[in-house]
């Protein structure tokens, strides 16, 4: 009789922990992991907890004021609630809301209709300023290139997390080469110039993924390749179908607004039209 109270017992608790599985009473944030797949470098491990943070290095200015777009650029978001060059993922009309040329995250990705290869974007975007959250949960959106390789959006203004998965990360394969992050709430900026992978009549990568960034000014990534597509906690190889994608808004279920978003595209030189 007693064995079978205290089985009963066990098995109570262990359904009292498929209920609540995260146990998010009691979890502390999520710095990293030591479990994850060693990184193709052979450095790190995927989101290594161990892998150092970058320095803190203070922007040069504290507002931002919106940088206009170039006369080639097309500009993606611009004033008013004009989302006429996005949708939902499954081609639905956008569900998040956009008022005054800002945009907020809402339930489920954003895509732009347009898909692109290689090009130079300006992205602004804002973190909450009524802070929530820790680590991964703190601000979390993204910008995917492709709709397959994530620049990483999060407040990292005083917010610990992996190094590969702060703001301006690569996610899960390089951290930026400092943090450049402003405040929660105040406006930055990153601007990217990306090289599309290329691929052989086999499906064999040619030349993978390229990416230099600035985050509020300051270089983050300079022509670093991407070693796949975007992943947690585990590496995708390419596959041909990364080739070209559309820009991929994330929705990690924290508010972010993002506005002024131009995106130009990149062609060889003597290119021109005119002589
Ligand atoms: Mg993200």
């Amino acid at each position: 009789m007693r064995t079978l109270i205290v089985v009963i017992a066990a098995a109570l608790i262990l359904a009292a922990g498929a209920m609540n599985p995260l146990n998010l009473t009691a979890q502390q944030p999520v710095l990293g992991y030591d479990d994850t797949p060693m990184q193709p470098n052979g450095k790190w491990r995927v989101h290594d907890i161990k892998r150092p943070r970058p320095p803190v290095v203070k922007p040069g200015f504290t507002k931002l004021d919106p940088v206009p777009a170039p006369g080639d650029a097309t500009v993606l978001l611009g004033a008013g609630s004009d989302l006429a060059a996005w949708q939902m993922m499954d081609g639905a009309a956008p569900t998040w809301a956009m008022r005054d040329g800002v945009l907020e995250t809402g339930k489920g990705m954003l895509r732009t209709k347009a898909e692109f290869t290689d090009f130079q974007l300006h992205v602004e975007f804002a973190t909450p300023s009524d802070v929530k959250g820790d680590s991964q949960g703190r601000g979390n959106s993204g910008v995917f290139l492709l709709g397959k390789f994530e620049i990483q959006v999060l407040d990292s203004f005083n917010n610990p997390t992996y190094a590969d998965g702060q703001a301006a990360a690569m996610y899960g394969q390089y951290p930026p080469l400092v943090n450049a992050s402003q405040p929660p709430g105040v406006w930055q900026r990153y601007d990217i110039v990306f090289t599309a992978p290329r691929f052989s009549a086999s499906g064999a990568v040619d030349k993978p993924a390229v990416v230099t960034v600035f985050h509020n000014g300051m270089v983050v990534h300079n022509a670093t390749a991407f070693w796949g597509p975007t992943a947690h906690r585990k590496i995708d190889p390419y596959t041909p179908e990364n080739a070209k994608g559309p820009l991929v808004l994330q929705d990690h279920g924290n508010p972010v607004r993002y506005r002024n978003i131009w995106i130009r595209s990149v062609t060889g030189y003597d290119a021109g039209a005119s002589r």
